[in-house]
């Protein structure tokens, strides 16, 4: 049987060292799945994998151990119950996030909505790099933000964002360059603006941190500000 593998990692399958195996990574934004989602991941796990789920440092459920021979039953069952999957490569990532304000008596600021708002409106969309976005509720900085192309923690006036970390061979920390935000629909804009940005002016493979350090912040500042 011919395996593209490149492509089959589109869809969320990443072949194993097994090389007749796979991974299955589902997509889950926020880091928050319903009973019922886990229940199904189970099922899988247990009906295509070796009854594991492994949970990924960016809040992902990995389901390893799946033959190359039953991906194609098993990409026929995620579609007919509507389960997405993680998508690699350069492009919007699922987006991490702690319960914020909502549960944690620490929080600042509500992450629901806005990972929501965020992961309906970026998820998967094609870039010239991929970029992460991570979203904390207070200063404790569970998700800890500053590892993520943009990252924003909430604070007792609103919103902090911070820009163009990445954590991986290699490690950047990530710059707050606006005042603190107040609202929920600034913080929207500007990652719309960010985004936006990055699409237009980043090189092939060019991590948001790395453009940055290109073109100078003052210039990527200036570029987000009028989001503000
Ligand atoms: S970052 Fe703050 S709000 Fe979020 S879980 Fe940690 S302590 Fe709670």
């Amino acid at each position: 049987m011919e395996i593209d593998a490149a492509a089959l990692k589109r869809k969320g399958f990443f072949q194993q060292a097994q090389k007749d195996k796979y991974s299955l990574r589902l997509c889950i934004s926020g880091g928050t799945v319903s009973t019922g989602y886990l229940k199904k991941a189970i099922e899988i796990a247990d009906a295509y994998g070796a009854g594991q789920i492994h949970v990924t440092t960016r809040q992902q459920l990995e389901i390893p151990y799946i033959a190359a021979e039953n991906l194609d039953a098993l990409q026929t069952l995620l579609s007919d119950a509507n389960i997405r999957t993680f998508i690699g490569g350069p492009r919007v990532r699922t987006v991490v996030a702690c319960l914020g304000a909502a549960v944690c008596k620490f929080g600042q600021i509500e992450t629901g909505e806005l990972v929501k708002a965020i992961h309906d409106t970026y998820f998967g969309r094609e870039l010239p790099a991929k970029l992460k976005i991570a979203l904390t509720g207070c200063k404790n900085n569970c998700a800890k933000v500053e590892a993520n192309d943009i990252g924003i923690r909430g604070v007792n006036q609103g919103y902090v964002m911070y820009f163009g970390g990445c954590f991986g061979h290699e490690t950047r920390v990530g710059k707050p360059l606006l005042p603190v935000l107040k609202e929920k629909d600034t913080v929207l804009r500007v990652i719309d603006y960010t985004v936006r940005f990055f699409e237009r002016n980043a090189a092939k493979g060019e991590r948001l941190g790395k453009l940055i350090d290109r073109i100078g912040s003052d210039a990527f500042k200036k570029a987000i500000e009028a989001a503000v």
